[in-house]
């Protein structure tokens, strides 16, 4: 069996203001407060375009290797349904802002690249609640803030294989938008929502019937949603039963599909050029400008990392999942030159202390100047790599300085050997039993001897200067 995916991903544009009109595109606020004649479809009302939302989309196709067109045009999409109160939907159709383009993903069968149909810019619908969603009395009730909320929809081609494949893609989707801050790219929230089109087909060279599963609001329900119709649709081509083309609905709790409507063709929606705005142009010289300042792709960063730094690809894919993150391991390393050092302390003591916090590493006090500190500190054994884990917080919570956390916490690391010598005398005499052994050949005893030398410092002896010092008078 081979199975056949495209999706298609609605993106929300972070910008203050609806698509065409001045409403606010907050999230969460009372229904049906964020609205106006424009938003609201209400007669003579006019639309007037969200500069904003073109430079975001732009910069998005951009950095997906769209070929950008410099005119496009936008379209009526004509149905009726209830949260949509023009009857209409402002959206682009044969002239869309870009076509092309490709997103790289890594996969079981190595790395890939999904390629891209197109990507418009529309506005969105409202919202319907049904009485399944809140208690509402069985009534349906509309909340009419998100219409005309800006988005870019992007289309793929049929070229991904498998749930987990189109996981990779949406993750690194949402990378890019985050990365680009073309979108908050929070599918709670609706800033990302996914269509899956989906077809199995017994025959590599025969592609089967297409089914659509609707509006995936997590990455995790559109590889259930993907896992569980391949599924079906295999059985169905087992029992001899035909595969119907139509539009399905995940449903979250069961973790199955079912039939919502039979799929409409594209001339359902009697589309035609919008009459109340003029063919959209971009400015080349802004166009120039958005590809000059282009910053270097999460997946291009993450590859540097790995090829010139020498870095795990999962140090590599953790350090390059947020643009604040690479940016502070990148102002680290410039400080303190040991890139795998760094980046290991980041993914396991930084990433713990974060998780436990709950926070982002913006929304602590440490720096990359008191990271680089601290690391230093280890590499010339000020103090040791077990004794940095309880120096970090007070980096992080109190904005120390290393120095200032390692006097407060008093463990500076003894790397004076006289000082160990001391130690390393009393040891000796203190354990005769465990000499004698040492002496008849036992060394393996001197890692014992190094833990009771250890002890009597109180940790803050440089181990490694102890077990010479002790196969030293030893000796
Ligand atoms: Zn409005």
């Amino acid at each position: 069996m081979t199975t056949t995916i495209g999706l298609e991903i609605h993106v929300q544009l972070a910008t203050r203001t609806k698509m065409f009109c001045g409403c606010s595109t907050a999230y969460g606020d009372e229904p049906n407060t964020h609205v106006c004649p424009v938003c609201l479809g209400l007669p003579g009302a006019l639309p007037t375009l969200n500069a904003e939302a073109v430079h975001l989309a732009t910069r998005l196709a951009v950095a997906l290797g769209c070929e950008v067109h410099e005119v496009s045009e936008f379209s009526r999409k004509n149905y009726f349904y209830p949260d949509l109160p023009k009857s209409y939907q402002i959206t682009q159709f044969d002239q869309p802002i870009a076509t092309g383009g490709c997103v790289p993903i890594a996969t079981d069968r190595g790395a890939r690249s999904v390629r891209l149909t197109r990507a418009h810019i529309e506005e969105d619908a409202g919202k319907s609640m049904h009485a399944a969603d809140i208690t509402l009395g069985g009534e349906t009730l509309v909340d009419f803030n998100r219409c005309g909320m800006p988005l870019i929809e992007i289309v793929t081609e049929p070229d991904m294989q498998s749930g987990e494949e189109a996981y990779e893609f949406l993750r690194n989707l949402r990378r890019l938008v985050r990365w680009l801050g073309v979108s908050s790219g929070d599918m709670e929230k609706g800033a990302m929502r996914c269509d899956v089109n989906i077809s199995v087909s017994p025959d590599p060279a025969r592609r089967g019937t297409k089914v659509e599963i609707k509006n995936l609001n997590s990455f995790r329900s559109v590889k259930r949603a993907i896992d569980h119709e391949e599924q079906r649709q295999a059985r169905c081509l087992a029992d001899g039963a035909p595969i119907m083309m139509e539009t399905r609905h995940f449903d979250e709790v069961q973790g199955t599909t079912t039939a919502m409507r039979s799929k409409e063709a594209s001339n359902d929606y009697r589309y035609f050029p919008e009459p109340d705005l003029p063919l959209l142009q971009l400015d080349a010289a802004e166009l120039a400008s958005v590809r000059t300042h282009m910053p270097e792709l999460p997946w291009e960063m993450q590859s540097r990392f790995e090829r010139d730094l020498g870095l795990s690809p999962y140090d590599a894919a953790l350090l390059t999942e947020e643009r604040s993150t690479a940016e502070f391991f990148e102002r680290t390393i410039a400080i303190h030159n040991n890139p795998r050092k760094v980046a290991s302390y980041m993914g396991t003591e930084v990433a713990r202390l974060l998780n436990e916090r709950g926070k982002t590493l913006a929304e602590t006090r440490l720096t990359p100047e008191a990271l680089a500190g601290l690391l230093a500190m280890v590499e010339n054994n000020t103090i040791s790599n077990t004794a940095s884990k309880d120096v970090l917080p007070l980096l992080a919570d109190a904005g120390a300085t290393p120095a200032e956390a390692v006097e407060k916490l008093g463990l500076e690391q003894v790397s004076d050997a006289s000082a160990i010598e001391g130690f390393a005398r009393e040891v000796i005499a203190e354990n005769g039993t465990q000499v004698e052994q040492f002496r008849g050949g036992k060394e393996a005893v001197l890692g014992f001897l190094v833990g009771q030398l250890m002890k009597k410092s109180r940790g803050k002896a440089n181990p490694k200067l102890a077990g010479e010092v002790l196969g030293r008078l030893l000796k």
